[in-house]
């Protein structure tokens, strides 16, 4: 079944670290913007087309009024034939939520929230530019709590600037005590062109063997937490995986509203190009085509060996890929720790993530050549 992704390019302040299509805004911009959303979901409906998944991510579509949240949701409802026990998740900045705003997102639907904690230590938030401090990470998990939403995920950063072993641990500590029912924990990468790509954050920030070390602590302390490591970045109590984010990884189609959404509709990749000012003035969001026949053996592969589950040996041979040869190639991955291989399935492991580009791009290769 279908998903369908909200992007919600605002935020109170840009992060040092970030690189993602946002910008600050006006409460009157915000409103402008989510009447382009709505204009835009009712052209794209009306096709008897069934989601059981709804993402707002951004940006910050916390700063969404409730008012402006639940027009949001009417118009997709109205559109599309969204099943009733769909998972609709809003990502939230902690310092734009209160409780009156939560109850209003429970009420227009929501039933999953994904807060960007991003630390227990106010000194490292303070380090990143967010604006809120643990604290109010925790207030605004309990507010939401309160609210009637009880899946709640946390988000979590690795590798940030003066970022050390014990300090990630006590962060760990700090952010399950929130009681989250899911977490996703992500290495800090420092982009081009974003106000941390300087020398001075540059050596402020862990080294890579050090962000490797935090990576790997992370897992076995979430693991003995309860939570199950299900992709490379992602963690969850039994049951509670993001419906949504499996999709990208599992090839289910999704449509993307907003500037630089993408979607994955009908066996073709498309995107909205990252234009705020173009997606609220034009009748219609433009469209470009990313890729207008991707290739589903690569595709498999790439995207499948991200779970932890990984692929099955049986469909690779089904989309023409061939199981001997990759056998053959994963060997010395498996032989050096990085890959595990068990009846008909082939994953990586927790060593395996670490270097998973390298080892994806290696197996995707030689099924190519063949
Ligand atoms: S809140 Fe998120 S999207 Fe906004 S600037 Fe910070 S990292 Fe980027």
């Amino acid at each position: 079944m279908l998903g369908i992704y909200i992007h919600v390019p605002f935020c109170v302040k840009r992060c040092g670290y970030c690189a993602f299509c946002s910008s600050v805004a006006s409460a009157s911009e915000i409103s402008r913007y989510s009447a382009a959303l709505i204009r835009n979901i009712r052209a794209a409906g009306g096709r008897g087309l069934c989601a059981d998944t709804v993402y707002f991510g951004g940006g910050t579509p916390s700063l969404l009024s409730g008012r402006d949240f639940s027009a949001i949701l009417s118009a997709l409802r109205e559109s599309f034939d969204i099943s009733p026990g769909a998972e609709i998740t809003v990502e939230a900045n902690p310092e734009t939520v209160d409780f009156s705003k939560l109850a209003e997102y429970k009420s227009a639907g929501a039933n999953r929230i994904s807060f960007g904690v991003q630390s227990g230590i106010d000194k490292e938030l303070s380090a990143l530019g967010r604006v809120h401090d643990f604290k109010k990470a925790a207030e605004a998990v309990s507010a939401a709590r309160s609210a009637g939403i009880t899946n709640i995920s946390c988000d979590l950063m690795l590798g940030i600037p003066r970022q050390t072993l014990p300090s990630l641990a006590e962060s760990i500590d700090s952010v399950c005590s929130l009681g989250m029912t899911h977490l996703s924990a992500y290495m800090l990468k420092i982009e081009e062109g974003t106000a941390f790509d300087c020398p001075e954050v540059r050596a402020l920030a862990p080294d890579d063997d050090t962000v490797a070390d935090m990576y790997l602590y992370a897992v076995k302390a979430l693991s003995e937490r309860g939570f199950k490591q299900y992709e490379i970045s992602n963690f969850s109590r039994p049951g509670f995986e993001s419906r949504h984010n499996l999709k990208y990884w599992t090839g289910e189609p999704y449509l993307g509203f907003g500037p630089s959404a993408h979607s994955f509709f009908g066996g073709k990749r498309f995107f909205v190009p990252p234009d705020i000012k173009a997606f609220i003035e034009s009748p219609l969001q433009e469209t470009a085509l990313e890729d207008a026949s991707p290739d589903p053996l690569e595709e498999y592969i790439l995207l499948g060996l991200r779970l932890s589950g990984g692929i099955s040996l049986e469909k690779l041979s089904s989309l023409g890929g061939s199981k001997e040869r990759f056998l053959k190639d994963a060997e010395p991955f498996v032989s050096a720790g990085m890959m595990k291989l068990s009846g008909d399935s082939a994953a990586l492991t927790t060593k395996g993530f670490l270097v998973s580009n390298g080892v994806i791009f290696a197996l995707i290769d030689s099924q190519s050549e063949i």
